[in-house]
């Protein structure tokens, strides 16, 4: 399939780089206007996500005009826009305005007798990666720049348009009570790009998505992914929010881990391990440790026992992903019941884990794996 790549075509900043106090400055300051207004364009464009300035009808017209001379609303363009066979998923590619391609996703999970409906946003905050895991389409194709925290938080407001539509489409059919509509319930920092590599931007986006008077998504429904940066991992512990932490682990020892992710150099597992456990100390939450698993080569009964040995004692839970093999790279997807196996050697040391649920696999929704194909 070809894409036309064009030229940057908007240069105006997004206001969604704005947070909310933030926001209330810009307006008063340089709008000369009331905080009362800096509450209507939050709510307008945060919480019933409005893409046009001119849709907010409550504010004044000459501030209207004044906001769009300044600032666009969405900063993405949309490229591609792909649905899953089953409907589950939904897979966006969107162009910045300098030219890169990002994408978001969006997982419809049905109810269970665990869990309730939900729909999880997957969000990238860099364009590119620089650290290279050779299981992962965007570690293939090189770092490009970091995102801000505008073209973060637009990920989400875009999946949130069409969450609330179809919440709402369910309330008139009568599926669905009017007080029930919500849009993305979850959102997991797990796109292109390692968040905690573009920590300032990735933190003021969490903590807008975070916002009572916007999308309201809370923070225990809130997901960072990283691949081990410890330093940050230890500054995080100190933020004072609680949000879940998943660490990318995939491998049990430092020459399996370095074999398919270059980080584990420089951040080996002791120093991570390390890192993990003052996070749990200082926060009391359990940690995620991510495992995806290539058929062969981390997947074996004996990888097994040494995950359970490192992890034994520790407060956490072990996410089990068989691989979106890439069209051109090495790896075999490692089957239900190999997966298993390894789920009840991790269970004899203590080790609580679960086999994550494929999902869109007929549209690329690995990381990076629509961005390389439209390429
Ligand atoms: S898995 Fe994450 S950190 Fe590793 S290359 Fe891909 S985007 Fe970067």
């Amino acid at each position: 399939m070809a894409v036309a790549i064009n030229a940057p075509s908007r240069t105006k900043p997004t206001i969604l780089d704005l947070g909310r106090s933030e926001l209330e400055r810009e307006v008063v300051d340089s709008f000369g206007q009331s905080r009362y207004r800096a509450k209507q364009i939050w709510q307008a464009v945060h919480r019933e996500c409005i893409d046009d300035f001119d849709a907010i009808t409550t504010l004044p017209k000459a501030l209207r005009n004044e906001l769009s001379e300044r600032y666009v609303v969405d900063p993405l363009e949309k490229v591609l826009h792909l649905t899953s066979r089953d409907g589950s998923t939904d897979k966006a590619l969107f162009r910045l305005p300098d030219g890169e391609l990002i994408e978001t996703v969006l997982m419809r999970y049905k109810s269970d007798s665990h869990r309730k409906a939900r729909k999880t946003v997957c969000v990238s905050t860099q364009a590119g990666c620089a650290l290279g895991c050779t299981f992962c389409a965007t570690g293939q194709q090189g770092f490009r720049r970091q995102l801000s925290v505008g073209e973060i938080v637009a990920q989400i407001i875009f999946m949130q348009r069409i969450g609330l539509a179809e919440d709402r489409a369910e309330v008139e059919d009568g599926r669905r009570d009017l007080g029930s509509v919500q849009g993305v319930t979850n959102v997991v920092f797990m796109g292109m790009g390692e968040p905690l590599a573009n920590y300032d931007n990735t933190m003021a986006a969490i903590r807008s998505i975070n916002d009572a008077n916007g999308l309201a998504v809370g923070a225990r429904h809130i997901t960072l992914s990283t691949v081990g940066l410890a330093p940050q991992i230890i500054q995080l512990a100190g933020e004072n929010i609680q949000i879940n932490l998943a660490v990318s682990l995939h491998a049990p020892d430092d020459e399996t881990r370095s074999e398919t992710m270059p980080i584990n150099r420089r951040y080996p597992l002791s120093v991570l391990l390390d890192a993990c456990r003052r996070y749990v100390e200082s926060t009391d939450r359990r940690i995620f440790f991510e495992y995806v698993l290539l058929k062969g080569q981390n997947d074996t009964i004996s990888h097994a026992r040494k995950l359970g040995n490192l992890l034994s004692g520790m407060l956490c839970h072990v996410n089990l992903i068989p691989v979106n093999p890439t069209s051109d790279g090495p790896y075999e997807r490692t089957s239900r019941d190999d997966a298993e196996l390894f789920q009840v050697e991790l269970r004899r040391f203590g080790v609580p884990s679960t086999v994550r649920i494929e999902k869109g696999i007929d549209i690329d929704a690995g990381c990076g794996q629509l961005r390389a194909r439209v390429m």
